[in-house]
């Protein structure tokens, strides 16, 4: 009896966190497994050293359709109405306000921003559209030193956040309502390898033994394809593993500045962010690259990677046709320097860095060891990549694949999957507390796949 639970989660990122909280606040479901394989929360993707903290919100993310940006706005709120639910003092080093803007740098550039800017105005008041004068005063660093023939317009707001995804994935664990009937249990260090389903029960068998569940989610980020087709499902699904990496610089720039993304490219240009952990520096990325593993610097995990990719037919004509997409090729030539030494820092300086602050020297840049992987998801009907985060559902399981803005969109996923559990198991959903306390109860966001 003590290894059975109603719901068994793997992966104690911000997606297995966030679902653990919001089982135990808005639902009655009682016994609740987590199981991490790393001796702590939000250790992997969702650390702060590896992504680029941004609370994602719509408005600058150029490479959004209006959908997008609306659903992402609604899921930035939801982490907005439970940050501003903590105490002051913890709060500041979870989330912090800053200033934002994405900036175009010639007349392409600037036409796609007004474009970008006729379409979501009227769902972002906040957002303004400035030129040169007022960039100069908002990020000095911008203008300084910039070629006079530079055509620069920006869209700005001035309310921004950056988020410390690890400290917020801690914190829903904190707070995760435990009664003494609400078990809700939390193993560290305890790696899952594998699972099976008989008679309707999931054994989850790990590092500390079997366990057992009427229900299992898999928030393993990268992993979570890998586990859906061990049990056998969607063998026409794949990921294509993004890497991405930081440069940092002395702090340059009073807040996010992000550049224009050519539509349909599924991650963000490398932009300039302040640092939520560390005031005096700023981080450029993330870099693009294209790693055969699942765990950034992790080779052990190339044979899983490749396991879960599952390469076929439809996979190798999805690929071609991703990869032969002018502006994808582009950003991969590019950045397939970026982590050389000497040169890479002068390419990354000259293409990306310089263009964001003129001013910035060979001297000021410094490569760091940071950064994730973004699993995007091919999709093969398509045979084009996903925008964003996609949920495979299958009876009593699910499978998240979380790129960005995944750790943005938590709340929205865990409302998900709280609904499709409650629902399965025949629980209540408290869905009169959940909109009082987290605003709509919105879903639709992430991808589904199934
Ligand atoms: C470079 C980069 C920049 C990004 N920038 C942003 C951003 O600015 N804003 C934003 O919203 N999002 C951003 N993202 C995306 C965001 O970081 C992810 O969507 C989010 O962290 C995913 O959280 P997760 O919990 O799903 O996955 P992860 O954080 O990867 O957590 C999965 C967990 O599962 C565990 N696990 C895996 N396999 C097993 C197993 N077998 N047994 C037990 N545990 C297992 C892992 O150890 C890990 O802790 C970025 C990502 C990258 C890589």
């Amino acid at each position: 009896m003590a290894r059975q639970y109603d719901v068994i989660i793997v992966g104690g990122g911000i997606t297995g966190a966030s679902l653990l909280y919001t089982l135990s606040n808005y639902s009655d479901v009682k016994k609740v497994l987590l199981l991490e394989k790393y001796d702590k929360i939000g250790g992997l993707n969702t650390s702060s050293r590896n992504n680029a903290q941004t609370l994602h919100y719509g408005d600058i993310e150029t490479n959004y359709t209006l959908e997008k940006a609306k659903s992402t706005k609604e899921a930035a709120m939801k982490v907005l109405r439970y940050t501003s639910s903590l105490e002051k003092k913890g709060r500041e080093k979870i989330i912090s306000k800053c200033q934002k803007m994405v900036l175009a740098v010639g007349d392409e550039e600037i036409e796609r921003i007004e474009n970008t800017y006729s379409l979501i105005k009227e769902s972002f008041p906040a957002l303004k559209k400035i030129g040169k004068t007022e960039i100069g005063r908002l990020e000095p660093n911008i203008v300084r030193k910039r070629d006079k023939g530079d055509n620069i317009k920006a869209l700005y707001s001035g309310t921004g956040y950056m988020v410390d995804f690890e400290r917020l994935s801690n914190s829903f664990v904190e707070n995760t309502k435990r009664t003494r009937e609400k078990q809700y249990r939390v193993r560290l260090s305890t790696r899952v390898t594998g699972v099976t389903k008989s008679g309707g029960i999931y054994k989850v068998s790990s590092t500390a033994g079997e366990f057992f569940a009427r229900f299992v989610v898999f928030a393993a980020g990268t992993y979570s394809l890998y586990f859906a087709k061990s049990l056998g499902y969607d063998k026409n699904l794949s990921i294509l593993s993004i890497g991405g990496g930081f440069y940092y610089t002395p702090r340059v720039l009073r807040g996010k500045v992000y550049r224009v993304q050519k539509g349909g490219i599924p991650f963000a240009a490398i932009h300039g962010d302040p640092d939520i952990t560390n005031p005096n520096i700023n981080r450029f990325g993330p870099t693009v690259t294209v790693p055969l593993e699942l765990e950034k610097g992790h080779i052990e995990t190339m044979p899983d990677y490749i396991r879960s990719f599952d390469f076929d037919m439809p996979t190798a004509v999805s690929v071609k046709r991703i990869l032969l997409n002018e502006d994808v090729k582009r950003i991969l030539a590019r950045n397939a320097v970026y982590g050389l030494p000497f040169i890479g820092k002068s390419s990354f300086l000259k293409n990306e860095a310089s263009v964001i602050v003129p001013s910035l020297k060979y001297g000021d840049l410094t490569l760091s060891n940071d950064g994730g992987i973004r699993p995007q998801i091919i999709d093969e009907e398509k045979k084009a990549l996903v925008l964003g985060e996609g949920k495979i559902n299958h009876d009593e399981a699910i499978f998240n694949i979380t790129p960005s803005p995944g750790a943005t969109s938590c709340l929205v996923g865990a409302l998900e999957d709280t609904i499709r559990i409650t629902e399965h198991l025949g629980r209540e959903f408290y869905e009169d507390k959940y909109r009082l306390e987290l605003g709509e109860v919105s879903t639709g966001l992430h991808y589904h796949l199934r």
